[in-house]
């Protein structure tokens, strides 16, 4: 077989991230990967919440956890706390893993729900070790025993993501990827359409069989060269700015992210080891750039430690993520704003759906169709729960909350409301991000309770509900009792050094 020769557009974590990855996979007998970055650009600069997925990803590399957060000056996530989203003044976590315990086939969360009607139960977090163990600012490892309730919660990381990309590149070149310093100024394609190859700013040519486009926003392959449309979700998702700054850390960081709703938008407080990322998203239609960076501002708990980085973006996503002979990777094949923290995860997905139908040499047209397919499908599905984050509501405080309150809303959302309201029924996904539980955190957590819960609940008595509850509320007060504290969990690895 010929060489074949793979081309990187872009250095920042989606670049990184797949050079990392293909370098790791590919026979290097058989294939040259080469990234190409441009200093002059620079990065996109944010992007530091991640989903537990990430592990994964890290493992599928060899990397060691420990090394991996002192490299990255990273926290533990156990989930995000949502301030004033349902009401102002109402607020809970969605943390990652179980409510409770199922019982048969039937989710917990149904028998919350009845428990809640009769006035007899908590808040669902109270049944969940990550939801308390996160409000404590608790952290130990889940254990493996597939019967405890401490078995049943995951957990990810707020990371500096050019620590993270940086170490990642370290990574790739030490698996022969070749790094190229340069900005493209031309791409070539030939007749049947494919890209052919890229010319730098002091005229270098680099051929290519395949590219990934990790261009950033500006999809410089997928977008411009092979014009593949944007599908703009902006009607649903209006906000299309932000302003990030990170602050000065005040006492021990909390293993959790937190995003509170603001008037036109949303602001994030990320804690990292060394400083807390802050943003605020909003919707320059309901709110100037003046009036966002006052509201930043405010909002901090330590000084500012950089100039505030503004950025603009447009909520969607490419038609298709991968054209011809180029997969686009990271923010060039779509985005969705950060409140569930997904970029990074989609960035994944991108590149170990490439991995699983990487083309031969032979025409490669099911492999794509099977990749856009399964792509368009994660991208809609976040879509979606993002979206509910917004319209399970009351807030009609301004004029940005009454769009939403009235704006139509995808069929598919609408018909997952619908199902939920009703008799509290989720749509199962075979797989991806954001299952029952997640769900359920959202609706409930935002004043959503359904009118019915499965009638299979009504074979266990008032009496016997109220109890399996209370043992519930027990079991996950003695596993957070248990865990150290996110702090202590920390300098261990500090002290490790
Ligand atoms: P970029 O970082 O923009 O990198 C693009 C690369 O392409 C750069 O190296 C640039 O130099 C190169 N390039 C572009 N044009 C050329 C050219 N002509 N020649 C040579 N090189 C070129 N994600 C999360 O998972 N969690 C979060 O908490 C999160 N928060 C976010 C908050 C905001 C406000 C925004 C906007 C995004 C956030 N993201 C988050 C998304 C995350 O930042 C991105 O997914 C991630 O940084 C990947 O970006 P990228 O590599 O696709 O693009």
């Amino acid at each position: 077989m010929v060489k074949q020769s793979i081309v990187i557009v872009g250095g920042g974590t989606a670049g990184w991230m797949a050079a990392a990855a293909l370098s790791n996979k590919l026979n290097p007998y058989l294939y040259d990967v080469t990234l190409i970055e441009s200093e002059k650009i620079g990065t996109v600069g944010v992007g530091e919440a991640t989903v537990p997925h990430l592990r994964y990803f890290n493992d599928s590399l060899g990397i060691d956890e420990r090394d991996f957060i002192a490299r990255t000056n990273a926290t533990y996530k156990l989930g995000i706390e949502f301030v004033d989203w349902g009401s102002i003044g109402s607020s809970y976590v969605h943390p990652f893993g179980l409510f409770g315990r199922p019982q048969g086939d039937i989710s917990f969360h149904h028998y919350w729900v009845k428990a809640h009607k009769l006035g007899a139960a908590l808040p669902i977090t109270d049944y969940s070790v990550g939801a308390v163990s996160a409000e404590q600012e608790k952290f130990s490892y889940p254990t493996d025993d597939p019967d405890s309730l401490a078995s049943k919660f995951s957990y990810a990381f707020h990371i500096d993501a050019s620590l993270y990309a940086g170490y990642l590149k370290e990574y790739a070149k030490s698996k022969s990827v070749k790094r190229r310093e340069g900005k493209i100024e031309a791409v070539k394609t030939n007749e049947e359409g494919d890209i052919e190859s890229l010319t730098l700013d002091d005229g270098t040519k680099i051929n290519g069989d395949f590219f990934v486009d990790c261009s950033g926003f500006r999809s410089l392959l997928l977008g411009q060269t092979l014009n593949v449309d944007f599908e703009s979700w902006a009607h649903w998702l209006p906000c299309d700015r932000a302003v990030a700054v990170p602050s000065e850390r005040s006492g021990a960081p909390i293993p959790y992210t937190k995003a509170t709703a603001k008037s036109a938008g949303w602001q994030w407080r990320i804690p990292l080891q060394s400083r807390i990322g802050n943003g605020l998203v909003y919707c320059s239609k309901y709110l100037s750039d003046e009036d966002a960076e006052k509201t930043l501002l405010s909002g901090l708990d330590g000084a500012p430690l950089a100039d505030l980085n503004f950025l603009r973006f447009r909520a969607g996503r490419r038609r298709c993520s991968w054209a011809k002979n180029c997969v686009a990777v990271g923010l060039s094949g779509g985005f969705l704003e950060p409140l569930e923290s997904t970029s990074i995860y989609l960035i994944q997905v991108a590149i170990t759906k490439l991995l699983d139908y990487f083309p031969g040499m032979q025409d490669s047209s099911y492999l794509r169709q099977q990749f856009n397919a399964e792509m368009e499908d994660e991208y809609k599905k976040i879509r979606d729960f993002l979206i509910l984050h917004y319209v399970a509501t009351n807030r009609d405080d301004s004029d940005f909350w009454r769009y939403i309150r009235s704006m139509e809303l995808p069929e598919s959302l609408e018909r997952k409301m619908r199902l939920f309201c009703e008799r509290g029924v989720v749509e199962q996904y075979v797989k991806g991000m954001f299952l029952e539980p997640s769900w359920v955190a959202v609706y409930l957590g935002q004043g959503i309770v359904p009118e019915n819960y499965h009638p299979a609940v009504d074979s266990m008595s008032e009496d016997e509900l109220v109890q399996s509850l209370d043992r519930l509320k027990t079991e996950v007060q003695h596993h957070v009792e248990l865990m150290s504290s996110h702090a202590d969990s920390l300098n261990f690895y500090a002290s490790e050094e």
